[in-house]
C-alpha cells in the first residue's frame, strides 16, 4: 500500500513537469533565420563601402532644398570689354606702310632707280619724275606744283647730283603731307560725335568697326550708330563689328531716317555717358542733291547739343585714283569735312591720292586702311608713307 501511495505521488510529480514543459514552449517564438547584422557606421557619402546596384528611384536621406530663387534680371547695360582684352595680342606687329604698299612702291621703285642710274640732273630726270608722280595718281595739278617748288629749289640749294634730288623730293613731299591736324578730337564729357561719309564700298562700315575696336581698346566707350538705313547688309555689319568690340550699337528700321538713328545714339550716349558716337551713314548716288541734302540735315543733328561733332570723316577708297578726289570736293562742298580715312592702300592703289587730297583741298590724311583685318587700319604717318614708296 505504501508502495502503492509512493508510485501514485511520482506519477503527479512527471505530470507536473510535462505540464509546465508545454507552457514554456507555448510563450516562446517560432524559429525563424537569424538576425541581420548590425549596419555598419554611416560612411561618408563621397566614399561607398561597396556598390550597390543602381535603383531607379533611391530613396532622398531628408526632404529635398528647395531651388534656388532666380536673381531678378540684371538691368541692361552696354557689354563692358576690359580694354585690356581688346588690345592686340602681345607681339602683334603693327602692319607697316613698307610691306602693304606693294603696287605704289613697284612703280616709284622702277622711276627712282632709273633716275638714280643717271648722276646729272637733265630733262630726262624731268621727264620721269613727272610721269612717275601723274601715273601714281597725285593728279597733273599738284604734280606741276610739286615739280615747279623742286625746280625753284635745286637752283636756290645748288643741287647737282641726282641722289639730292631724290632726297629733295621727298623732303617736299612730307612737308606737303605732314600739313594740317591729323588728330581725331574726342574730349571728356558731352558724347563726341565722329560722322564718317562717303560712297558705298569705299569701305565706311568697315573703318568704323575698325576704329569702335580702336577706341574700345583706347578705354572709350563707344556707341555705334547704324545710320546706313538703305543697306541692310550695313547695318548687320555693324552689328558684328558692335559685338565684337564691345560697343553699343543704335539702329533703325529698314529706310528710316538717319538723322533720328543718329538723334537715339546721341541720347544712348548720354544716357550712358559714353565717349563717342561713331555714325555711319548712307553712301549712295553721291551726285544726286538730295544725298547731300540728307547728310547736311544728319549733320545738323549731329552737332545739336548735348552732342558734339568733333570729326567729319570722308573714307576715301585709293584705289579709285583721282575720282577720289571728285568725291572729296563734293563731300567737303555739302558737309564739311575735317579729314580722310584712305582705306584700301594695300590693294591695287598707285598712293598719289594722299597727296593730291591733302595738296589739292587741304585734307588731313588721318587714318590709313591697310587691309580687312581689326589691326590693318593706322594712323597717317607722312614720313614712313613716303620712305616706304621711295625706298
Ligand atoms: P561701305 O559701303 O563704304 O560701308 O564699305 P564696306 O565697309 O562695306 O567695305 C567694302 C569692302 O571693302 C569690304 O569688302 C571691306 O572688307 C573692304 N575694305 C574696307 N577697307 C579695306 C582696306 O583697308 N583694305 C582692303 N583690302 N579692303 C578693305
Amino acid at each position: 500500500m505504501a508502495l502503492l501511495l509512493v508510485l501514485l505521488a511520482l506519477a503527479v510529480v512527471l505530470l507536473a513537469v510535462s505540464l509546465a514543459a508545454v507552457a514554456v514552449r507555448r510563450r516562446r517564438p517560432e524559429p525563424g533565420p537569424p538576425p541581420a547584422p548590425a549596419p555598419p557606421p554611416a560612411a561618408p557619402a563621397a566614399v561607398p563601402q561597396r556598390e550597390e546596384p543602381p535603383s531607379a528611384e533611391p530613396r532622398p536621406e531628408r526632404e529635398p532644398e528647395p531651388p534656388p530663387r532666380p536673381e531678378p534680371p540684371p538691368e541692361v547695360a552696354p557689354p563692358e570689354v576690359a580694354p585690356t582684352e581688346l588690345a592686340p595680342p602681345e607681339g602683334a606687329v603693327k602692319p607697316r606702310f613698307r610691306d602693304r604698299l606693294g603696287q605704289a612702291r613697284a612703280l616709284f621703285a622702277g622711276y627712282v632707280s632709273s633716275v638714280l642710274s643717271r648722276m646729272a640732273i637733265d630733262a630726262e630726270t624731268w621727264g620721269e619724275l613727272e610721269e612717275a608722280l601723274i601715273r601714281a595718281d597725285v593728279g597733273v595739278a599738284t604734280t606741276t606744283r610739286l615739280l615747279e617748288a623742286l625746280r625753284a629749289r635745286v637752283s636756290a640749294d645748288g643741287i647737282k647730283d641726282s641722289q639730292a634730288l631724290v632726297d629733295a623730293l621727298k623732303a617736299d613731299l612730307k612737308e606737303t603731307l605732314a600739313a594740317g591736324d591729323r588728330t581725331l578730337h574726342c574730349e571728356p564729357g558731352a558724347p563726341n560725335v565722329w560722322l564718317f561719309v562717303g560712297v558705298n564700298g569705299v569701305g565706311k562700315t568697315t573703318s568704323i568697326g575698325k576704329i569702335a575696336q580702336r577706341e574700345r581698346a583706347n578705354g572709350r566707350s563707344v556707341v555705334m550708330a547704324a545710320g546706313d538705313t538703305f543697306r541692310a547688309a550695313a547695318t548687320e555689319q555693324l552689328a558684328m563689328w558692335s559685338e565684337r568690340a564691345g560697343a553699343d550699337l543704335v539702329r533703325g528700321a529698314e529706310g528710316a531716317d538717319p538723322g533720328s538713328v543718329i538723334f537715339d545714339a546721341v541720347e544712348r550716349a548720354r544716357a550712358r555717358g559714353a565717349d563717342l558716337v561713331l555714325a555711319d551713314t548712307a553712301g549712295r548716288l553721291h551726285t544726286k542733291v538730295n544725298l547731300m541734302e540728307e547728310l547736311r540735315k544728319v549733320r545738323r543733328i549731329a552737332e545739336r547739343p548735348p552732342a558734339r561733332l568733333q570729326e567729319v570723316l570722308l573714307v576715301v577708297d585709293a584705289t579709285t585714283g583721282q575720282n577720289g578726289l571728285v568725291q572729296a570736293r563734293q563731300f567737303t562742298d555739302a558737309v564739311g569735312v575735317t579729314g580722310i580715312v584712305l582705306t584700301k592702300l594695300d590693294g591695287t592703289a598707285k598712293g598719289g591720292i594722299a597727296v593730291a587730297i591733302q595738296a589739292d583741298l587741304g585734307l588731313p590724311i588721318k587714318l590709313v586702311g591697310l587691309g580687312e583685318t581689326a589691326d590693318d587700319l593706322v594712323d597717317f604717318d607722312p614720313s614712313e608713307f613716303v620712305e616706304a614708296l621711295f625706298e
